[in-house]
């Protein structure tokens, strides 16, 4: 632990780099002074090698970066993402969705984690993308794989807003995606619709028939009422949106998930965020890369040339399964991709730093902000904060106490708040967007803790409300003192 924290490193970055070279150890072991030599080696060697990976990586951000003529654009269609408490019927609602459209053959060919179908409405079409929960939904976001156009919070009217709701609509805020809320079971007898549409106005999101922003429709996976509205309302919002993507350029986008699937090779399911993706093209996915072979409908099965923007696809073709999240390229020379992708996979099978990136805390936090790191020069510093504490009273407190901050350059944003231990979607959620992470009187749990240790994501706890306003005032004045 306390080379870790010389190094500011973090301690399971050490212990990975540890067992790397054949020593097995806690935190808490005691290390001779050779061993920490040979361990400083071993460090420096994996930062030089990340900074060669950065390197061969910069052909990759140019292509990210290459801006696509005005004429160039057409409209795409929205993905939309699923999200809310279990039980509640995400599930139920794509497979109605999916049952409108399927005309033949087989889904998919996948093992079922992530479902991603392009459905079409009267000529126009909405992709969705069904992710097990909403710490998969920002997880994607922490690896700079943005999906979702809009997301739909799918609440079961007898049950209404619950703990995992909470959380989603937390992560759809945080992401910065319009919410739509779908209303379901409404088929169950004596539900109150009118009870939830109060606990969504209690959670800032007002619907639009009490004179808020919030379409929330009224379904039934069941029955199938609601299910074209709900359609409509989603096409409605991407009209005003205006998806756009260049379908003329290369394609890139994201591998949603990968199988090997024995001997007739990896099964990669991809979307395309932009550009059109072919037969024959050549990919770099994360560590690995292709030519690729074949693609299929998600939804149909049916074998398919071209995928344009906002299209899912299953692909074969590539060397080995990438990971969910990780980003796909085409290039034009597979010795290229070849060199990219093994420069990748060997920085990530010799060090574990690739995750390591500077989070904002509480101590960094003034260095940001005089380095600029943290918005832009015209608009108030946000400093992030998800709270959790152990009973609803203090939450109460602690939103008072932070309400009378009021600072003309930073901006305190509460990206979520509630009742209960830190888990693990609150270190993917502060991962994703930068924020820090404050306990009241409760711990994180395991998952949690080696998430955050691992993507240097600060937690701090407290015991009393002033300690926290005390520790905001002297961060944002830069005299807070290291933690101890
Ligand atoms: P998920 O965990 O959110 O994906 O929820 P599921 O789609 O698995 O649905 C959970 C349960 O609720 C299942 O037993 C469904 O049959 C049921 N269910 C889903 N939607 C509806 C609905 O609109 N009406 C009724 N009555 N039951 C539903």
């Amino acid at each position: 632990r306390s080379f870790s924290e010389a190094a500011s490193i973090p301690v399971a970055t050490v212990l990975r780099a540890m067992m790397g070279m054949g020593i097995m150890a806690n935190i808490n072991a005691e290390l001779a002074f050779e061993t920490a030599e040979l361990i400083a080696t071993e460090l420096d060697l994996q930062l030089m090698l990340k900074e060669t990976e950065t390197l061969e990586d910069e052909l990759i951000s140019d292509i990210e970066e290459q801006e696509d003529d005005p004429d160039s654009l057409v409209t795409r269609p929205p993905i939309v993402t699923f999200l809310g408490h279990v039980d509640h019927g995400k599930t139920s609602l794509l497979d109605y969705l999916i049952g409108i459209n399927v005309v033949s053959g087989e889904a998919g060919g996948i093992t079922q984690h992530i479902r991603a179908y392009e459905i079409d409405k009267d000529g126009r079409s909405v992709t969705f993308v069904d992710t097990p929960g909403h710490e998969a939904f920002t997880e994607m976001r922490a690896r700079g794989a943005n999906v979702t156009d809009i997301a739909v919070l799918v609440i079961a009217a007898d049950d209404g807003i619950m703990p995992q709701t909470e959380e989603a609509i937390s992560h759809a805020k945080a992401a910065g995606v319009p919410i739509v809320v779908a209303l379901n079971k409404i088929d169950l007898e004596g539900v109150d619709a009118n009870r939830v549409l109060s606990q969504l106005t209690e959670h800032q999101l007002t619907p639009s028939e009490w004179g808020g922003e919030v379409e929330v429709v009224r379904t039934s996976a069941i029955s199938g009422e609601g299910m074209d509205e709900l359609l409509e309302t989603l096409l409605t919002i991407a009209e005003l949106n205006e998806y756009k993507a260049n379908p003329d350029r290369k394609a890139l986008g994201v591998c949603l998930e990968a199988e090997q699937q024995g001997d007739r090779g990896v099964l990669a399911k991809l979307v395309v965020q932009n550009g059109t993706l072919s037969v024959g093209d050549v990919v770099v996915c994360g560590p690995t890369y292709g030519r690729v072979r074949a693609m299929t409908n998600t939804l149909t099965g049916k074998p398919v040339e071209h995928a344009g923007p906002s299209t899912p696809i299953n692909l074969m073709g590539l060397e080995s399964p990438p990971g969910a999240g990780d980003r796909f390229h085409v290039l034009s020379d597979i010795t290229q991709a070849r060199e990219i992708a093994a420069n990748r996979a060997d920085a990530e099978s010799r060090s574990s730093l690739s995750g390591v990136t500077t989070k904002v805390s509480f101590e960094n936090f003034q260095e940001m902000l005089q380095g600029g790191r943290l918005g832009r020069q015209d608009e108030k510093v946000k400093l992030n904060l998800i709270i959790r504490a152990d009973v609803k009273g203090s939450l109460e407190a602690i939103d008072k106490e932070l309400s009378k901050f009021d600072h003309p350059e930073v901006e305190i944003r509460v990206l979520q708040r509630s009742v209960g231990g830190i888990t693990l979607a609150d270190a993917t959620l502060a991962s994703a967007s930068d924020a820090v992470i404050v306990g009241f009187n409760v711990i994180p749990d395991e998952q949690a803790r080696s998430l955050a240790d691992e993507r240097n994501v600060q937690i701090r706890r407290y015991e009393v409300i002033y300690k926290l306003t005390d520790d905001i005032k002297a961060m944002i004045e830069g005299r807070l003192k290291p933690e101890e």
